[in-house]
């Protein structure tokens, strides 16, 4: 056969890694048997945006590029400057020798939220609230269409980590404290790439231009470090490193996740960039893994130990531990030539290689991205559609959870009255859309004020209630402010700044921004409803006797007419609390199945107002 298809294509010149008709298997292993050791290296090389410049794609064949954090093109923030510049590296990527297309890859981690105007949904503290893997697929589906509406393939998203410790500054990207849940979740999965023909076929299988490639991450125990200090190390054994880390994994190959995006951490004090034994045996043998590896960005220059540890150590290390696609991402000549060296040098075989290549190409070949490289320009349309905004909105209202309503029994204060005389709306959190998004939004720690498209909470309440209705507004309420007005009830909105990964790392969990002072100088004085809009649980024990309602918002996004919705008794509170919610900081870490428990709120909890649709009606 090999020699029939020899003279075949000698004769025709026929490239079968070409030919769409081929299976992927035929067309990667074609592909591969042509190409030299330069081409080999560049596609295992993802670089940053910012270096891609000139003709560095087509002169070192780069297999990738990303935009990390927040890295947007030069010409812009618009979908238009996205489809030029993607569009523009992907058109040198096919202008080499064998015209092998790039794959780019942006953090889509809440919506497509690096980008202007598009719909920046909740995070995943709040989704994982709703406990709702079909919202959660449909989410995936969304921003898989608002991605693409960039010229973008591939997202590093879903974060699959188990967070045990709200100390994290990343336990927002979680969904949950519970295995189970984050498990469940993983349809996101399914939302973002498609569905594999066979549910039990797992990867790889050709999905349609409207999808993106996934990234499971971070491989594996990213959730487990001591006292949720970020990029540290968690101290576990082997059965619990995989019943509550890994378990999220079995799911999300199962589901056909394309690549994996290995963590920082370390496990029991070995980083897991070096880690044989958990990427190529567990992962890629014992789960049967079909896709990439990916390391984390700059993952492999924080391999340190053994002492004296250089750059070369971290490459020869990482791809022998498994890792097919380095995130470079800025100082690739280094890395290039370090790699070349090395498997010239016989320290890394050619096996290593070509099981990262063949891995790499299967990816872009079951993308599509030989057929259809460039953007569709056509999506546009889908970026920050109403559509789109409209799913957001339902996904806020089922994230939140309602932890207290009333001081008294039988005297609830929600549903509040859309027709009060006088309302006070205050709080740094209420009018402020940049917060209400948190990190990873516009740019990598994400910023205060009107950062993108959207409703802030305050716009929201103001579209709901009469025209009649008196709203006074006062971010930051000083003592006695709420006395003085003679308002029905307050809405207090208060919570963490935006932050993101180690910034956001936080041993004490008090509400920061003066939310307490704010608490204070309005409750007690007039009944008011507290919205905490956070990325986990804070301490708020001590100031819950003033509150009339308390509600968790989590990290809404960009559509607060989800927390108006619900607040005025449109719809009932559905959230249940995915995490457990502490008395004081002392108790960390403690989640759900501890021998010692003992909640301010416990995992699971969350009440209902008893509006229509609903059967109970709670107080506390
Ligand atoms: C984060 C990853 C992210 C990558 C690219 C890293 O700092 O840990 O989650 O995908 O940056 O932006």
């Amino acid at each position: 056969l090999l020699l029939f298809i020899g003279l075949v294509s000698s004769v025709y010149s026929y490239d079968l890694y070409k030919d769409p008709s081929q299976d992927v298997e035929a067309r990667v292993q074609d592909l591969l048997s042509r190409m030299t050791l330069a081409e080999k290296v560049g596609q295992m090389t993802q670089i940053e945006r910012g270096v891609s410049n000139n003709s560095v794609v087509k002169d070192l064949f780069i297999g990738s590029v990303l935009s990390g954090g927040g890295s947007v093109p030069d010409a812009g923030n618009t979908a238009e400057a996205w489809q030029d510049l993607v569009d523009r590296l992907q058109n040198d990527a096919l202008s080499t020798r064998l015209g092998i297309p790039m794959i780019y890859g942006i953090d889509a981690v809440h919506g497509h939220n690096n980008v202007f105007g598009a719909t920046i949904f909740p995070h995943n503290v709040g989704l994982g609230c709703t406990r709702d893997p079909d919202l959660v697929k449909r989410i995936g589906v969304a921003t898989a269409l608002e991605v693409r509406a960039t010229g973008i393939p591939y997202v590093f998203a879903p974060c699959i980590a188990t967070c045990r410790d709200p100390r994290w500054g990343r336990c927002y990207e979680s969904y949950s404290e519970s295995t189970e849940v984050v498990t469940s979740l993983t349809d996101i999965i399914l939302g973002l790439q498609g569905e594999p023909a066979n549910k039990t076929a797992g990867f790889p299988f050709v999905a349609d231009s409207s999808k993106v490639a996934a990234c499971a991450k971070h491989f594996v125990g990213d959730g487990g470090t001591t006292n949720g200090i970020n990029e540290n190390n968690t101290v576990i054994d082997y059965k619990g490193l995989v019943d509550i880390h890994m378990a999220p994994y079995f799911d999300s190959i199962a589901k056909g996740v394309s690549t994996v995006m290995i963590s920082y951490t370390s496990w029991n004090g070995m980083k897991m960039h070096a880690n044989k034994f958990l990427v190529t045996q567990v992962l890629k043998y014992n789960l049967k893994f079909k896709g990439f590896v990916i390391s984390d960005w700059e993952g492999i220059d924080r391999i340190t130990s053994p002492a004296g540890a250089n750059y070369t150590f971290s490459i020869e290390s990482s791809i022998n531990a498994g890792l097919d696609m380095i995130m470079v991402p800025n100082n690739y000549p280094q890395f290039i030539n370090g790699l070349t060296d090395l498997v010239k040098g016989g320290y890394i075989n050619m096996h290593r290689i070509d099981d990262a290549v063949t891995r790499i190409l299967r990816v872009k070949f079951a993308m599509g991205l030989f057929e259809k490289p460039l953007a569709d320009r056509s999506y546009s349309k889908h970026l920050g559609s109403e559509e789109h905004r409209s799913l957001a909105r339902e996904a806020v209202r089922k994230s939140l959870v309602l932890l207290k309503n009333g001081k008294e029994a039988g005297k609830p204060l929600l549903p509040l009255s859309k027709t009060a005389a006088k309302i006070i709306v205050a709080g740094s959190h209420a009018n402020d859309l940049g917060r209400q998004c948190g990190g990873w939004t516009i740019t990598w720690q994400g910023g205060n004020g009107t950062t993108t498209k959207g409703t802030t909470i305050l716009d929201a309440i103001k579209g709901a209630v009469s025209p009649t209705t008196q709203i006074v507004y006062e971010p930051y309420p000083q003592p006695g402010f709420a006395q003085s007005q003679g308002a029905d009830f307050a809405i207090v909105v208060v919570g963490e700044p935006p932050y993101a990964e180690t910034f956001g790392d936080n041993l004490n969990l008090t509400i920061p921004e003066a939310g307490i002072p704010t608490i204070q100088n309005v409750c007690g004085e007039v009944r008011c409803l507290v919205i905490l809009v956070s990325g986990r649980p804070l301490v708020v024990e001590p100031y819950l006797p003033v509150m009339d309602a308390f509600v968790a918002a989590w990290l809404p996004g960009s559509e607060g007419a989800g927390v108006s919705d619900v607040i005025f008794g449109d719809y009932d509170f559905v959230g249940t609390l995915a995490r457990t919610w502490f008395k004081s900081v002392d108790q960390l870490p403690m989640n759900v199945g501890d021998e010692k428990y003992d909640p301010l709120f416990p995992f699971g909890y969350g009440l209902k107002m008893g509006t229509p649709n609903s059967s109970k009606n709670c107080w506390r």
